[in-house]
């Protein structure tokens, strides 16, 4: 197994299947329009399972397809086929769900097991107005379809913003109960996107913990969950868990074992890093999977990123970019380099 300077292995890859999204989240998205990644330089299904082999060699045996959203790249479950064809230990997808009625039987049998959407409101008005869609009962609807495709663990991602969504930490939970669900809360984060991002606007992990306790009394940690994975669980006392993903006040750098893949096959080591490796270069001139692994062996070995412990100590934080700064290099977006 590949280790970086301070230890972590390389143990799971974001792959951003395409830079396009079909909603506009102020948190993530909010401009109409975007310098989008040029067409050519979009990996194909075959390079991008290619590239998959290569990391899964390496140990990157946990995989996610996110983007963008996932699912407007056509015939998305012909690369999860591939992928499943691999020797992988997890295969999942995130996703805003508008599309996964449509889809998901084909992706559960093409061999995805595991489904995150996106949900950060039950008030279809709050949808309209903070991600320009009025499609809200489709989401809903695709969370649906995918319990009844098979996918057995069906998570929701809601991003908390203060005065926005905060108002409805327990109808979720109630909304992911009723629907076999497990809801995930993300602490705001300053990345890519993120241009309007606020400190007041963050809802720490604790004030969320608290407010939850008001409403259905002493709340406990899940113990024995991989310690890499991004969320800390919780139960409440009738047994229903949930996730809280708490980036931004408490980061997880030091067991951070995720990297980021761009449609154009630029390789992030961190959500919050300047730069990626350029992977499609030596892909489109011939490199051996050998190469490859050692380009991938190289940049790995010297990881020194913590880039959200990092945030933490600056002073008066604000966003991290500006949409001029988004614009001369769309790779520092959100979107782009995958959530
Ligand atoms: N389109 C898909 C979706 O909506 O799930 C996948 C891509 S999206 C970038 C992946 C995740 O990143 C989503 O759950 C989204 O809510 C989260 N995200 C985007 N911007 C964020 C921010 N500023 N803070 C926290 N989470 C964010």
């Amino acid at each position: 197994m590949v280790r970086d300077t301070l230890s972590r292995p390389l143990g799971s890859l974001r792959i951003s299947v395409t830079d396009r999204c079909n909603l506009r989240c102020r948190y993530c998205m909010p401009e109409q329009d975007y310098v989008w990644l040029p067409k050519e330089s979009i990996l194909t299904f075959e390079e991008i399972a290619r590239l998959a082999r290569v990391f899964a060699s390496l140990g990157a045996r946990k995989i996610r397809l996110t983007g963008g959203e996932p699912l407007l790249r056509h015939d998305l479950p012909t690369l999860v086929a591939m992928l499943s064809a691999l020797d992988l230990s997890d295969l999942a997808m995130t996703t805003n769900g508008l599309l996964l009625a449509k889809h998901a039987d084909a992706l559960h049998r093409a061999g995805l097991r595991r489904v995150t959407v996106s949900l950060d409101t039950l008030r279809p008005e709050r949808m309209r107005e903070r991600a320009r869609s009025d499609r809200h009962a489709d989401v809903l609807a695709g969370i649906a379809a995918a319990r009844a495709a098979g996918f057995a663990r069906v998570k929701l991602n809601t991003v908390v913003i203060r005065g926005v969504n905060d108002d409805e930490l327990g109808d979720l939970i109630e909304c992911a109960r009723g629907q076999g669900a497990e809801v995930r809360f993300i602490e705001y984060m300053d990345v890519g996107g993120a241009t309007g991002w606020t400190t007041e606007q963050v809802v720490s992990q604790r004030e969320m913990l608290e407010r939850l306790a008001e409403r259905y009394g002493p709340i406990l940690t899940v113990a024995g969950d991989d310690p890499s994975a991004p969320a800390e669980r919780f139960r409440l006392p009738d047994g229903t868990t949930f996730g809280i993903i708490a980036s931004t006040t408490a980061p997880f750098c030091r067991s951070c074992d995720r990297s980021r893949l761009t449609a154009d096959g630029t390789w992030f080591l961190c959500l919050y890093a300047e730069r990626g490796v350029d992977l499609r270069e030596p892909l489109r001139s011939g490199a051996s999977d050998e190469e490859l692994r050692h380009v991938i062996t190289q940049a790995w070995t010297a990881r020194t990123d913590r880039g959200a412990e990092e945030r933490l100590s600056v002073a008066q934080r604000g966003a991290l970019y500006k949409i001029d700064a988004l614009r001369a290099d769309p790779r520092r977006e959100m979107h782009t380099r995958g959530g």
